[in-house]
């Protein structure tokens, strides 16, 4: 099967004739079985996808096809579809069909297109190893043994196993780069409000953003174009106007890039991550950019402030799962409380309950000033901060997260240490703005590494465009090789 980077490259082999919608389908459809056992999707559309791939192929010969035909999409477990199934990876939304369409999938779709199936993610997008869905853990196709991040793990397996051209994951602290850097591929978070999270399963409503996941930053673009803009549903998308995106990824002139020092310097980030974000550094250098150390003095505040909101979010937006009005509904009930307690005892699973138990802890009156508003206060202050160094750099650069995909199981046991795979991300999602993943390598042992570049809010063009010519640098094997060797350690000089 013919791997296509780009929407683009694989729209010329069909406008050439060289494949249709149709055999595409079911070239990925193939490869799903293949690959069945990484366990990335939930519900595999087959008969549908296939229905739609012929309708598409007769509006391309009718030369009426849309922007997006030929793209087959894969979309994380808590994006609705009218009429189909979606339930955040939770037992607790078991049988649930969703009436109507997320605003962003319906945009992809009124460009052509082909929905092929729902994805595996941690529940209720909760985690960073995919590895808390009611569904079972995904399995990263570069090490089976390991973990593909979360919580869109199921989403950026399925891209770097070719199992769909693209997907749509979701992002409340990293979870669109995150997996993306451990599998290899390129996630974007957008600015908050930059997409309407109409018909996204709400974790937290003032950090979640729907975000791509794909092989190039060419096509993060060209979806982040068609899904992003004002919508009447969501009042809390902007009513920017939408750059064509994917029409100016050509990047000129010098940047003034910050770089955060901690992602290259402390001992708790993995050497092969830190030399390879390095050589990204010296080779902008030599490009001629200036490139400077930042202490992001609020650091070590974010996971914290993170943590404290998202789980009074969390505890607020999942009460409505009752055992009432949605999915599951326990047997063991003899009265109104008990079928609250039981659904909901026996409908989420352990991760999912301990943020609601303490997201409902920092919201109870005796310490909501304690915790809530302080740590609403913090969060200003990472805003401010991260504003101010926007301020002074057009792009701030670290690693994606401090070690490469982890076993599974090998951090089930230790919350804290599951949670320090967001250290770097979760900045961006506290102070809204934009930020992506895209592939810097593979460590020694042929993981997948992420470098992690943020911008001004709303500034996804500049992001873009620059992230496409980081690219061509790291993607250029010749100039890979030299990049990397020079930071090998010593003694394998
Ligand atoms: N891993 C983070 C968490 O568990 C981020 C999740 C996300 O972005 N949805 O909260």
């Amino acid at each position: 099967m013919k791997e296509y980077l780009t929407l683009a490259d694989l729209q010329h082999d069909l406008r050439a004739g060289n494949t249709t919608c149709v055999k595409l389908v079911g070239q990925y459809l193939a490869r799903i079985e293949t690959y069945q056992h990484l366990n990335a999707f939930v519900e595999v559309y087959a008969e549908e996808a296939r229905q739609r791939a012929l309708e598409v192929d007769a509006r391309l010969a009718r030369h009426e096809a849309g922007r997006l035909a030929g793209l087959v999409l894969g979309i994380k477990d808590v994006l609705c579809l009218s009429g189909h199934g979606v339930q955040a990876g939770s037992k607790i939304l078991n049988g649930y069909r969703s009436p109507f369409t997320a605003t962003a999938v319906q945009r992809l779709l009124d460009e052509d297109a082909i929905i092929i199936g729902r994805q595996n993610c941690d529940e209720f997008a909760m985690g960073s190893s995919n590895e808390s869905s009611y569904f079972g853990p995904v399995r990263n196709t570069a090490d089976p043994e390991r973990v593909p991040g979360g919580s869109s793990g199921g989403s950026a397996v399925a891209v770097q196993a070719g199992m769909c051209h693209a997907s749509l994951g979701s992002d409340t602290g990293g979870s669109v780069r995150q997996p993306a850097a451990f599998c290899g591929v390129v996630g974007l978070k957008p600015s908050y409000g930059r997409i309407s999270r109409w018909g996204l399963l709400a974790y937290a409503s003032s950090f979640d953003c729907i975000g791509p996941i794909t092989k190039s930053v060419e096509d993060a673009a060209l979806l982040l174009e068609v899904m992003a803009g004002p919508d009447e549903f969501d009042s809390t998308v902007s009513g920017r106007e939408v750059p064509r995106y994917s029409q100016k990824l050509a990047w000129e002139g010098q940047a003034r890039i910050g770089y955060l020092r901690e992602s290259v310097e402390s001992e708790a980030v993995a050497p092969a991550i830190r030399q390879r974000t390095q050589a990204v550094l010296d080779e902008l250098r030599e490009q001629g950019h200036s490139v400077e150390p930042v202490d992001m003095t609020l650091l070590k505040y974010c996971l914290p402030t993170y943590y404290i909101l998202t789980t009074a979010e969390a505890s607020s937006n999942l009460s409505r799962f009752d055992g009432v009005r949605y999915g599951y509904r326990s047997e063991q009930v003899v009265d109104l409380e008990s079928l609250y307690k039981q659904s909901r005892t026996e409908g989420f699973g352990a991760e999912v309950r301990r943020r609601i138990l303490l997201g409902t802890f920092v919201l109870s009156a005796n310490y909501y000033d304690a915790y809530y508003t302080r740590a609403q206060r913090v969060r200003k202050l990472i805003r401010q901060e991260t504003e101010r160094l926007l301020s002074q750099y057009d792009f701030l650069i670290s690693s994606v997260t401090p070690t490469t995909s982890f076993r599974l199981g090998e951090k089930m046991e230790d919350s804290l240490q599951m949670y320090l795979a967001d250290i770097f991300t979760v900045q961006a999602n506290v102070a809204g703005v934009p930020a992506i993943s895209i592939p810097n390598g593979l460590d020694e042992d042929g993981l997948p590494i992420g470098l992690q570049i943020m911008s001004r809010a709303f500034s996804e063009e500049n992001l873009l465009a620059f992230s496409a010519h980081l690219s061509t640098i790291i993607s250029n094997p010749e100039k890979e090789n030299r990049l990397f060797e020079k930071h090998l350690p010593v003694e394998e000089k």
